[in-house]
């Protein structure tokens, strides 16, 4: 598998990984979250469209390893002054494992630093083929209670679990949580108590919570999609705290946006 389906390269990025670093987005994710600002890389690995401004325009394009190498090379040098890298996102990576672990191969040979973002949605098998070539996994942490994850965004949560399991065993790899802040679906009490009880569980000292925002709102028009969160508020600083001071008094540290 020498070719990825992409659908957007970040460069400079301060965010999803440390330092500075180039975000590929690779294209499919089977889940629905209703808050999701990618809507454009959803279901399947292929490419779609969208009407922009009147104009039609494709999502996606394969890519080659050797293609993006380059790409990427460009900022090697802000990588190694800055402590930064290369992150693989989505959609989700997990859909074009087989690209994502031969193409993360050749950044390690490299010596670049690689990251991925993962909701951990598939079969342990899939992120085994990743783990010897990276080393630091975002991992989504959404909603916790089995039925309602199943209900809402179509995930098992015991397969999340299962693969934040295993990626605790490799101790290579620096593993932080991330909770995306969603009002009525992931700030209910219950919600967060559960994730705090499993992250205490199982020592974990920092996660990353990222408080919803509407910057996606606009790719549901592009693409004639019903956006089922138009009228859902930001949440405000006082409730994004009072969130933080949860976890902390938990003996986690929690830093907003992974920014602080
Ligand atoms: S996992 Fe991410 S890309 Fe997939 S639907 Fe949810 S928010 Fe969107």
């Amino acid at each position: 598998m020498d070719q990825g389906l992409v659908f957007n390269i970040q460069r400079y990025s301060v965010h999803d990984g440390g330092g500075i670093r180039t975000l590929i987005f690779l294209k499919g994710c089977p889940l629905r979250c209703p808050w999701c600002s990618n809507p454009e890389s959803r279901k399947k690995v292929e490419p779609t469209t969208w009407k922009k401004n009147g104009k039609t325009e494709q999502i996606g394009a394969w890519r080659s390893i050797d293609e993006l190498l380059d790409e990427v090379l460009k900022d090697e040098i802000f990588y190694r002054t800055s402590g930064g890298g290369v992150t693989l996102s989505g959609g989700e990576v997990l859909m074009q494992s087989e690209f994502a672990s031969a193409f993360l191969q050749e950044l390690k040979k490299l010596g670049i630093h690689t990251a991925i973002e993962t909701t951990g949605c598939f079969s342990v098998t899939r992120i085994k083929r990743l783990t010897p070539y990276v080393d630091q996994v975002l991992f989504d942490l959404k909603i916790m209670d089995r039925s309602e994850a199943k209900k809402v965004i179509g995930v098992d949560s015991e397969t999340v679990r299962e693969n934040f399991e295993y990626l605790l065993t490799q101790e290579q790899i620096q593993v932080i949580p991330r909770i995306p802040l969603i009002p009525e679906y992931t700030t209910n009490e219950k919600n967060i108590q559960q994730l705090i009880d499993f992250l205490t569980a199982r020592k974990i000292g920092e996660v990353h919570l990222l408080p919803f925002h509407q910057y996606g709102s606009s790719k549901y028009d592009y693409l004639g999609r019903e956006y089922r969160m138009k009228d859902v508020q930001t949440l405000t600083r006082t409730e994004i705290d009072t969130i933080k001071a949860k976890f902390e008094r938990a003996g986690i540290r929690a830093n907003i946006d992974g920014l602080e």
